[in-house]
């Protein structure tokens, strides 16, 4: 299976929360490939700092705005037709779901069908980035796209995953109904540089403790198990489908399926810590186990990653070394 680039030189992509840790990965793909590409971000959980290497490039706009106002109408860069949208933008991490939740809600709602419209009315290829949480504490193992998930409407996790799964169906609704040119990824447990220490996610907050020799704090027994997927492999991915013209759902991700007790130990293990495992209160409705199935994603696109997890943390540990200081 050979997907060809549908998107290229000459081409204007779109893509809203692109100063974050992965869509900043992704347009630096998309400019490589001599694309225009025009981000849109309110920098609540991204930085500039991810972007400011292409500021000067004339194929580079950046957009500061919250795209849950609408789209801004006051900037050059919005008037033309754009060929693609990628819509990336949402506070992902656990711990924003408590400081962010009505943010969250209103990027996976109104902003979703602002931009559907729009790239409807450009005739543009919509890109969803939507979540393994949409299948919630899942009952099925591992999780195929077919699986319609296990999601608490009123828990704390619900304002993200409720918001993506309507994202995932506005999408559906306006490739139906209008014959938007859509595509719907669910992307699993993801990292790399670029993530903020302090985000709150597993792998970020453990490199930072052992770096520091501080607890390194897992939640529960640690017995909970995710499956980690290193930045590059993901966004081959992303790019895969975006180039294909299948509509997904697709998961995205990778198999290496790990407790997070031994996710602590391995990343104890590779930055030569003396940091101790703490074992603290776990939050409610975290899930128990995540694993892609990825028959899809491989028949449909030719997508395999590559990345080992101690090449992946690795390449991570060195950047919070870097960045932190130690
Ligand atoms: P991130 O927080 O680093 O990136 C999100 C970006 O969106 C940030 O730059 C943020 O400032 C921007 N943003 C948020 N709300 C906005 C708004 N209203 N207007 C404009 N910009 C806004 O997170 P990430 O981990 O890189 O996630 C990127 C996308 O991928 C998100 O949609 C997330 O739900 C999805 N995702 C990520 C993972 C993962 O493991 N990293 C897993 C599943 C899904
Ligand atoms: N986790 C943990 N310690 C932390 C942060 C997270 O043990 O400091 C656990 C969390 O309870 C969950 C797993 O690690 O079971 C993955 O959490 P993360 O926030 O990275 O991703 P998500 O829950 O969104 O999959």
């Amino acid at each position: 299976m050979k997907v060809a680039n549908r998107f290229g030189a000459g081409h204007r992509i779109l893509v809203t929360g692109g100063a974050g840790f992965v869509p900043s990965h992704l347009v630096d793909r998309l400019v490589e490939r001599g694309c225009t590409v025009v981000v849109l971000d309110n920098f609540v959980t991204g930085s500039k700092d991810n972007v400011a290497h292409l500021l000067e490039k004339p194929t580079f706009a950046l957009v500061e705005a919250d795209i849950s106002d609408g789209l801004p109408t006051d900037h050059p860069a919005m008037a033309e037709r754009f060929d693609a949208i990628l819509h990336m933008a949402s506070p992902a991490s656990p711990t924003d779901f408590e400081k962010l939740p009505v943010e969250i809600l209103r990027v996976g709602s109104v902003a979703t069908l602002a931009l559907l419209e729009r790239a409807t009315a450009d005739g543009a290829r919509f890109l969803m980035a939507s979540t393994s949480e949409a299948y919630g504490d899942p009952k099925e193992h591992p999780q195929r796209e077919t699986y319609w998930g296990n999601v608490n409407p009123i828990g704390i996790r619900s304002v993200y995953d409720e918001a993506k799964r309507f994202s995932e169906a506005a999408t559906m609704a306006y490739h139906r109904s209008r014959g938007t040119d859509t595509a719907i990824v669910r992307i699993f447990n993801t990292y790399g540089p670029r993530m903020r220490p302090d985000d709150g996610r597993a792998i970020p907050t453990f490199i930072s403790q052992a770096l520091r020799g501080e607890p390194i704090t897992v939640h529960g027994t640690g017995n909970q198990t995710r499956s980690i997927c290193y930045v590059d492999d993901l966004v081959r991915g992303i790019l895969l489908l975006l180039d294909s013209t299948q509509t997904g759902p697709i998961n995205c991700g990778t198999e290496h399926e790990m407790s997070m007790r031994q996710l602590a130990e391995t990343i104890v293990s590779l930055t030569g810590s003396s940091s101790e495992v703490s074992y603290i209160t776990r939050a409610s409705d975290d899930p128990e186990m995540r694993r892609p199935d990825l028959t899809l994603a491989r028949e449909l696109l030719g997508y395999e990653p590559t990345v080992t997890p101690e090449d992946g943390l690795g390449r991570t540990i060195a950047y919070f070394r870097e960045r932190l200081g130690y």
